[in-house]
């Protein structure tokens, strides 16, 4: 037998990773809806949205409206992305008490669009990381690309460690390594796990997996395998992402939950009470989604009455 963790953490990032890559805009209600039904179906943190340029991203616009108006569950974690000091601000404007930052592990990528390493970056970040812990706003970061890019055969391990070294720098201790291109594959993100966790291990670990390849289940896995057990997913698979071609969504939640609860591995949220958000959220999309399980339904509601006649009718054919 595997030797799995028992427990695991998932963060709901549907409401930011996912509507932010839908044409349609979702207005506060839906979103609140959506985001308070995820809560009481019982993930332990949401990604509720992003603080940045309405211009860029439309579809994140209302992110302040919408802390405003959820019903904050006790324990749960609401959180959402930020790029900059102007993202510290509006969260303490609106109540979030959680932010995170990203930078993409792609030097090449980095350099030709913002004339700095990663590493330098996210220096940049310090008074970020100041001005929310002075009021209270926890901070985390993401390291986006950290498998790989379209822009790069690899991203060498030394390269997204300068990036760790430089979040510790400005006070950051828990962090996300994304696959926001699709490209990541079990062996790597063992090894890759088994290395960041034997050399940092005072830092709390995300793993955020896009499904592009059908690879993020696998993924997930192989992280746990590493002792990894905080994962971010999306309801009913939506989502994307602008700069990679034919990019998928994160893991479908339900589908994640779906066979971890198969597993016996604890996650505190309700299979059925999830997939609901995800029909839900289908019905406001009007579009279909990759979600495995929205399409199959659980491997337990499979068993059903043998239909006899058909038995019958194929022991006579034989005869
Ligand atoms: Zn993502």
């Amino acid at each position: 037998m595997m030797d799995f963790v028992k427990e695991v953490t998932l963060c709901e990032v549907g409401p930011r990773d996912g509507l932010q890559n839908e044409k349609k805009i979702f207005t506060v209600e839906e979103k609140v809806e959506l985001i308070n039904a995820s809560a009481k179906a019982g993930f332990p943190v949401i990604e509720v949205g992003s603080f940045v340029s309405p211009k860029a991203v439309p579809q994140m616009a209302n992110t302040d409206d919408v802390f405003k108006a959820l019903t904050p569950v006790p324990g749960v974690e609401y959180r959402a992305l930020i790029a900059n000091l102007k993202g510290v601000e509006r969260a303490v404007a609106c109540g979030c008490k959680k932010v995170k930052l990203n930078v993409s592990a792609s030097k090449a990528h980095n350099l030709a669009n913002l004339n700095r390493t990663p590493a330098e970056s996210v220096a940049g970040f310090g008074a970020c990381c100041d001005a929310a812990k002075a009021d209270g706003v926890g901070i985390s970061g993401s390291i986006s690309m950290a498998f790989g890019s379209p822009w790069d055969k690899e991203i060498p391990l030394s390269d997204v460690k300068e990036i760790v070294d430089a979040y510790l720098a400005v006070g950051v201790t828990e962090i996300s390594l994304s696959d926001a291109s699709g490209v990541a594959f079990p062996s790597q993100v063992y090894g890759m796990c088994e290395q960041m966790a034997k050399e940092y291990p005072q830092v709390t670990w995300w793993l955020h997996f896009h499904n592009t390849r059908g690879l993020g289940v696998a993924n997930i896995l192989a992280g746990m395998q590493a002792g990894f057990t905080r994962f971010d997913t999306s309801f009913a698979g939506v989502g994307g992402c602008p700069f990679v071609p034919g990019a998928a969504g994160n893991v479908a939640s339900e589908d994640v939950i779906h066979m971890l609860d198969e597993m016996g591995v604890k996650t505190g949220i309700d299979l059925d009470a999830a997939m609901d958000v995800s029909r839900r959220l289908v019905a406001m999309l009007g579009h279909g989604t990759d979600s495995y399980l929205l399409r199959a339904g659980k491997s337990k509601d499979l068993i059903r009455e043998i239909p006899t006649k058909q038995i019958k009718n194929q022991t006579m054919e034989k005869k």
